[in-house]
């Protein structure tokens, strides 16, 4: 063994012997300040630092990540440091293969819908922050809400992701509730909305429950930061000012029996390694203590909006950095999906693709009541967005491309969630369920919405994948069932 492997397992040791001995970082403990803890992360990044030109160290940690089971934060901090041109074409060879293992050529697509944008926070990147006087005020009655639904099943979109400022008042939960009954109770044409995933702000346990009752998929919430002392300086007013409230929501979440639940940060807040290594040790956290880690984790970047000058923030990453991010999370975290939104240009989420993203929205509005009143979208937009191609235009794009276009929802709604999805990536079935399902809903779009052109390129993708759904009998019910979708039938699913 060389002496740098001998170094590599002498310190994990002393990790281990600090953790157990002087109890210093426990992943398991329910206390925010304890499992993102800040000693840890430095110690982490300067690990990193001294191992980045290393190419003992990051070989040794390329072979363990080339066992797929993922990578520690401290490894992959390493992984992200790397300043060695091979041993990076390398990581980003090795980010490619794993996302083709896990999850094929598939790219699950959905829409947000911003239901308000009242919000009572401080939040000093984001246009909804309290004492913005300058951007309209608005709410989405039921009505309108259906009016929006409609417009998005008409797109083709079946999953959503539900958008709301913090506001007890004007946004409580009952609001919420009632919202996402009304969105799963519209079938309009063939559309319907078969998955609702909702992202509004840390809340209790019970609220946690009644989302989790009322059928929501996942609960997603961005950390925005993990950096204590500059998230309270970001969020100065508001509930959300309570830094450990909110980083402990995933867990409350979850006793709440949410069991698919979205990290995120939002880059340019803070550094980016700090970020990083405390996305991946709340990703452990989760694991630890729940036995599952988290279902997505969303890498947004922070974009120009009302009222607030990009500029004022003097952490933004380009899109090299981000493309490494990527990469090194898809090693880390080989079992959950990666999410990229419109805040992304076509360009740049052309290069994060094949690097490990398996989500991504599409023809989104990010304005409230933006899908049926155009003028809203520059009133009361959250952010601006920079791929602002239309749904049909991205599925065309994603089709020349050779990816699968997918509005599959059937393991949530099958109760394939939390360790149960795990189980079925790790028993590899993905080709035989995932890609199925996601032909067939594939198919709904090019039959219901499509056109011509994407029609086209469609129906020769699914001709292509067909023979690599490999078991036998389930190939064959694909068959009969898209010619059952050619003829009226909707919403099967393997
Ligand atoms: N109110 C909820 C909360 O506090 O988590 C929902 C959040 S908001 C509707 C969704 C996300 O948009 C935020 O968590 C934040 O990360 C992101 N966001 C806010 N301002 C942004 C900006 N200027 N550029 C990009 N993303 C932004």
């Amino acid at each position: 063994m060389s002496d740098t492997l001998k170094n590599i397992k002498l310190q994990h040791h002393i990790d281990l012997f600090k953790k157990e001995v002087w109890n210093m970082y426990d992943p398991k403990s329910l206390k925010a300040e304890e499992f993102i803890d800040n000693e840890e992360i430095l110690e982490s990044l300067k690990y990193a630092d001294e191992n980045k030109s290393n190419v003992e160290v990051i070989d040794a940690i390329l072979e363990k990540a080339k066992e797929r089971k993922g990578l520690s934060h401290r490894d992959a901090s390493v992984l992200l440091a790397c300043d060695i041109p091979e041993k990076n074409e390398e990581i980003y060879a090795l980010a490619e293969q794993i996302k083709k293992d896990f999850y094929g050529n598939r790219i699950v697509l959905f829409a947000p819908l911003y239901l308000s944008n009242y919000c009572i926070n401080g939040c000093t990147y984001c246009p909804y922050h309290g004492k913005n006087k300058t951007i309209p005020r608005v709410k989405l009655t039921q009505e309108q809400i259906k009016a929006e639904v409609i417009a998005l099943q008409d797109m083709g979109h079946k999953r959503l992701a539900i958008e709301a400022g913090e506001d007890p008042v004007n946004n409580p939960i009952e609001y919420i509730l009632e919202s996402i009954k009304t969105i799963y109770s519209i079938k309009h044409k063939n559309g319907a909305i078969r998955r609702v995933n909702v992202n509004i702000a840390a809340t209790t346990v019970e609220n946690y429950r009644k989302l989790h009752e009322a059928g929501i998929g996942t609960y997603i919430l961005f950390q925005e930061t993990y950096h204590k002392e500059s998230y309270e300086v970001l969020h100065p007013t508001g509930p959300k000012h309570d830094y450990a409230y909110h980083t402990e929501a995933m867990d409350r979440a979850m006793e709440g029996g949410i069991d698919d639940v979205g990290l995120g940060v939002l880059f340019g807040l803070d550094k980016y390694r700090y970020e990083f290594a405390g996305l991946l040790m709340h990703a452990e956290h989760l694991e630890a203590v729940h036995g599952v880690g988290p279902h997505t984790i969303s890498v947004p970047r922070l974009c120009p909006a009302d009222d607030i000058d990009v500029n004022d923030f003097s952490n933004a990453i380009d899109d090299d950095i981000f493309a490494k991010i990527v990469a090194c999370i898809r090693i880390a975290v080989p079992y959950t999906g990666m999410i990229v939104s419109t805040r992304e240009s076509q360009k740049s989420r052309e290069r994060v693709l094949h690097l490990g993203i398996s989500q991504i929205s599409g023809g989104s509005r990010t304005s409230v009541g933006g899908y049926t009143h155009e003028e809203r979208v520059d009133e009361t937009a959250q952010f601006d967005v920079s791929d602002t191609r239309t749904l049909d235009q991205v599925m065309k794009w994603l089709i020349d491309m050779d990816y699968v276009p997918s509005f599959c929802t059937a393991c949530y709604r099958e109760g394939r969630t939390g360790d149960r999805f795990m189980a079925l990536c790790k028993a590899k079935q993905i080709q035989n369920c995932c890609l199925p399902n996601a032909l067939m809903t594939l198919k709904e779009y090019l039959v219901d919405y499509a056109s011509p052109e994407t029609r086209e390129v469609g129906e020769k993708l699914i001709e292509k994948n067909i023979p690599d759904v490999t078991n036998e009998k389930a190939r064959a019910v694909l068959r009969d069932r898209l010619v059952a979708i050619e003829n009226g039938e909707r919403d099967f699913r393997f």
